[in-house]
């Protein structure tokens, strides 16, 4: 008897356990994403300026980056707390 070549795909594959849900994990996680696709657009706007030669709005965007990077200290402060406090991922993140 022949059989089809259609192997069977299992949708996780059995190297990946799964992780329990957590919706503060979620929260935060989101967070630091939000926080660091600000920056993402905060150092391309940057660049363009510099390149542009204008020293003004560098300066000001400047002190807008250095906001969103202690954003991004405590988003992250507050996601490693979570972790080591919950232990909701298993040990996806230490340090
Ligand atoms: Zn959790």
């Amino acid at each position: 008897m022949f059989s089809a070549g259609l192997r069977t795909v299992s949708p996780l594959p059995s190297s990946e356990r799964a992780i329990p849900k957590c919706p503060e994990y979620d929260r935060l996680t989101a967070c630091v994403q939000v926080i660091l696709g600000h920056l993402v657009h905060l150092t391309t706007r940057h660049l363009e300026v510099f390149q542009s030669g204008d020293y003004g709005a560098c300066r000001r965007l400047d002190k807008q980056l250095e906001r969103v990077m202690s954003e991004q200290e405590r988003s992250l402060g507050a996601l490693r707390k979570h972790l080591k406090e919950h232990h909701c991922q298993g040990r996806k993140i230490s340090g």
